[in-house]
């Protein structure tokens, strides 16, 4: 994983699973610093369905003061051991539906919703739905732009205490995406028994789907499951557009990835959709003057 946490992040700290206590010891009070000192950031990533940005997926990033930017996948596991993923993921919460309650007044934005990734440690605080709620009325935030991103890890533990609290959610307003599908452990029994709204084709199966003869039958079953289910189907991981044609030929019409715009920060991203959306409007093809 951290192989793959791009050039600009910095190796201070040595992959995960090789962790010297000392480092995890540091790297948790860092992040606690971090937390109250303002240095996490949500980039947002647009998801387009057809020629139409539906929403976006809030996606956290840590500009370290002194070692740049800090990818998810090397302190959210750490996080999630720690416990800090609590307070983590209450600020990702919160500064989520802030921006949805900021945009509810920009007419470029207003229609867009936020998916944001829930870590299984957050989702099973017992208090987990009052969170949610209480981050929706404090902000003003309509909770049916909200989306959560669960994993398949989310159940591992208390499948009924999942379903209780989605149901709970739900009755909100909120929708839930199954992230990543395709690499956990859910059986297809749990899979029918949750009250999913989407599933997540994970970037894992999207990447060679076009040269992987086994990477897109798995693709092409995902689309056929989730239709089947009644579920939306999203691609991640969508880099070029012949991967985006060979998915719509499939099927699946919803698309985030590369291809479309890397996760932006809050101002480039509105700008970004700005532009896509007059690129995409009829209206903008050239008129002749009268
Ligand atoms: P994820 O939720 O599956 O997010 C998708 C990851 O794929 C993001 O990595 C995104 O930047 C990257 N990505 C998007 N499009 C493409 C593409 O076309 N090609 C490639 N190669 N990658 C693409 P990122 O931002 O580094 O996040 C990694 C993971 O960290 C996320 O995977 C998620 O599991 C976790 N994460 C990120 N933000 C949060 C958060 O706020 N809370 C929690 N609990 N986890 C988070
Ligand atoms: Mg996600
Ligand atoms: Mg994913
Ligand atoms: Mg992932």
């Amino acid at each position: 994983q951290a192989k793959t946490a791009g050039r600009n992040t910095l190796q201070f700290y040595s992959p995960n699973m090789h962790m010297a206590i000392q480092e995890r010891v540091q790297m948790e009070a860092e992040m606690r610093t971090g937390l109250e000192q303002g240095h996490f950031e949500l980039f947002f990533q647009p998801q387009v369905h057809a020629h139409q940005v539906i929403g976006c997926e809030a996606l956290i990033r840590w500009r370290h003061p002194e070692r740049g930017f800090i990818a998810p996948s090397l302190f959210i596991p750490l996080a999630e051991d720690s416990g800090q993923i609590l307070a983590l993921g209450q600020w990702v919460l919160h500064t989520a539906c802030a921006q949805l309650a900021a945009w509810a007044s920009n007419p470029h934005m207003a229609h867009l919703s936020i998916a944001i990734n829930v870590s299984p440690r957050q989702f099973h605080q017992p208090n987990f739905v009052e969170q949610v709620i209480a981050a929706i009325t404090q902000t003003g935030a309509d909770p049916r732009a909200l989306e959560l991103e669960l994993t398949e890890g989310l159940l591992l533990h208390d499948v009924e205490d999942t379903i209780e609290k989605m149901l709970q959610l739900k009755r909100h307003g909120i929708a839930f995406s199954l992230d990543d599908f395709g690499t956990g452990y859910s059986s297809l029994a749990y899979l029918k028994r949750l009250p999913l709204d989407q599933l997540k084709i994970d970037q894992g199966f999207v990447r060679d789907v076009l040269t992987d003869a086994n990477d897109a039958a798995i693709a092409r079953t995902v689309v056929a499951l989730g239709t089947s289910l009644g579920l939306r189907v999203i691609a991640e991981g969508v880099e070029t557009a012949a991967q985006r044609d060979f998915l719509q030929h499939n099927g699946c019409t919803t698309w985030q990835g590369y291809y479309f715009s890397r996760p932006l920060p809050v101002a480039e991203f509105a700008e970004w959709v700005a532009q896509f959306s007059s690129a995409h409007r009829p209206s903008s093809a050239p008129t002749t003057p009268h």
